[in-house]
């Protein structure tokens, strides 16, 4: 019988005299089998991967027709939209102080900053700095399309390399300076880190240390907060993309600020107007 080479594993059926199969163990035969099963089935896999994003898409469009869930906000008319001249640096030196799962944090945080500018009535011109090895794989695995991404450069390059001492502004929860307004030539970093408060102090360390003033969202001048007032990433950057949209310290930080942060906290200045009614 010439078919007695013949052998079948997971419905593949290849033949036990072929020369890639020769002098392995039996476990690696097993893993080489398993590796061309997998590549094998890539195809399918994918197609189902496809039809399984399509019966989805066409549930959420029969919940939002339903009115069960709100459909997407419209999107701007590009003839509304007017560029801040504001800069942002996002300062990603600081890997090394995260975990990896942090580090994938602070890419999700990123992209929920380039969704913020997109969604923005003013979009700011971001800068990614000291952007590693670490955070470009993070970036490749979930959003490989980011080097396209409009109004955000990613360098690998530190901030002082290409911006002016003079202009920068590093934001700190723990720096004594308070912001009054965003100004239009001026470049504001925000610590590209998720530390869950290990590393207190770290940035307002590094930009007192390099000569760069630093201050601090004026939080505390409109809410007294129950817990800590260091917010994220994205949390800082959408706050300052809804004060440049509105102008309105208060509204930004009541809009952005997630609620269960809020919890607790007051609203300075409610307890004056109480006693004057
Ligand atoms: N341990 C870090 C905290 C990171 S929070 C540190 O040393 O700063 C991420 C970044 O968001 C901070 O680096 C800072 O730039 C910004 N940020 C967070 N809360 C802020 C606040 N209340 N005012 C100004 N910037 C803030």
């Amino acid at each position: 019988n010439n078919n007695s080479n013949i052998r079948t594993y997971q419905g593949i059926t290849y033949d036990i005299t072929d020369p890639k199969y020769q002098g392995l163990s039996k476990n690696a035969l097993k893993r080489l089998l398993k590796d061309e099963v997998w590549n094998a089935t890539r195809d399918q896999r994918n197609k189902f991967q496809k039809e399984k994003k399509k019966r989805k898409s066409a549930e959420r469009r029969k919940l939002i027709q339903e009115g069960v869930i709100p459909p997407p906000p419209p999107k701007r008319a590009r003839t509304e939209i007017e560029p801040s001249p504001v800069r942002v640096v996002v300062d990603c030196s600081f890997t090394s102080y995260m975990h990896d799962t942090e580090v994938k944090s602070l890419q999700a945080q990123l992209v929920r900053c380039h969704s913020a500018n997109r969604a923005g009535l003013h979009p700011m011109q971001i800068t990614v700095t000291s952007f590693d090895d670490a955070l470009k794989h993070a970036f490749e695995k979930k959003t490989p399309t980011f080097t396209n991404w409009k109004n955000i450069e990613f360098s690998t390059e530190p901030y002082l390399e290409k911006f002016d001492t003079s202009k920068l502004v590093y934001l700190s929860a723990d720096s004594d300076n308070v912001v009054r307004e965003l100004e239009d030539d001026k470049v504001y970093i925000i610590g590209g880190i998720v530390d869950k408060n290990r590393h207190k102090g770290l940035c307002q360390k590094k930009a007192t240390d390099q000569g760069i003033a630093t201050a601090a969202l004026p939080i505390g001048e409109y809410l007294q907060m129950a817990s800590r007032k260091v917010l994220t990433v994205n949390h800082v950057y959408e706050i300052m993309i809804k004060w440049l949209e509105t102008r309105d310290w208060e509204k930004a930080f009541l809009e952005i600020i997630p609620g269960r942060k809020l919890k607790d906290s007051k609203l300075i200045g409610e307890e004056e107007e109480e006693e004057e009614d």
